[in-house]
């Protein structure tokens, strides 16, 4: 099998690509930084707080955070705890990221839907004066442990207890195109909510 990039022998083989450990990286990353462009998500001297609950989507979004930001000023501080959404988060932080990945936009769209959720928590949302950042929002869970296992802080990715997201997972682990449609459904609700 070969990378779909650049055509060397592939190592990293997901349901949805199969490619070399640099363009892996790469290819993840450079998602990341798309969404962070298109929704001008990240600044100099940005004041950011990071939920650290020790999931995948915890310790990926800190590698990739600082990979980014690079020389850029900014200060970073880790909360090692789960982020409670109804939960007022107090202090200076201009910006939030939570752990985060596709298949949770998708039951955040689906739990929207029933009403079991508001859909203002679509997407980046603001709580207060304070940018909600989902940084990994552009990358499947499946990627995201990848992530986290080719750079050695793999933890075991958590049961999912919610029935709506074993329901989600089950068909996104046949069909993991499944994932981005309802990833593009929730940005196009989001984009006609807010006209
Ligand atoms: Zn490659």
């Amino acid at each position: 099998m070969r990378c779909v990039k650049c055509k060397k022998t592939a190592t990293v083989m997901l349901p949805n690509m199969c490619c070399c450990r640099p363009c892996f990286f790469e290819i993840a990353e450079k998602r990341v930084r798309a969404e962070i462009r298109q929704n001008h998500l990240l600044e100099k001297n940005d004041k950011i707080l990071l939920f650290d609950d020790g999931s995948n989507e915890a310790s990926v979004s800190k590698t990739l955070l600082q990979s980014i930001l690079g020389r850029m000023p900014y200060t970073l501080d880790i909360r090692k705890q789960k982020y409670h959404p109804d939960k007022n988060i107090t202090g200076s932080w201009s910006k939030v990221v939570v752990p985060w990945c596709a298949e949770y936009e998708g039951e955040a769209l689906l739990s929207s839907v029933t009403g079991d959720q508001p859909e203002k928590r679509l997407g980046h949302y603001m709580s207060g004066k304070k940018q909600i950042v989902k940084l990994l929002l552009p990358l499947s869970k499946a990627e995201i442990d990848t992530y986290a296992e080719l750079c050695g802080k793999h933890t075991k990715s958590k049961q999912l207890t919610n029935p709506l997201s074993c329901f989600l997972s089950a068909i996104i682990k046949e069909n993991p195109e499944v994932s981005f449609s309802l990833l593009k459904s929730a940005r196009e609700i989001r984009g006609l909510r807010r006209r």
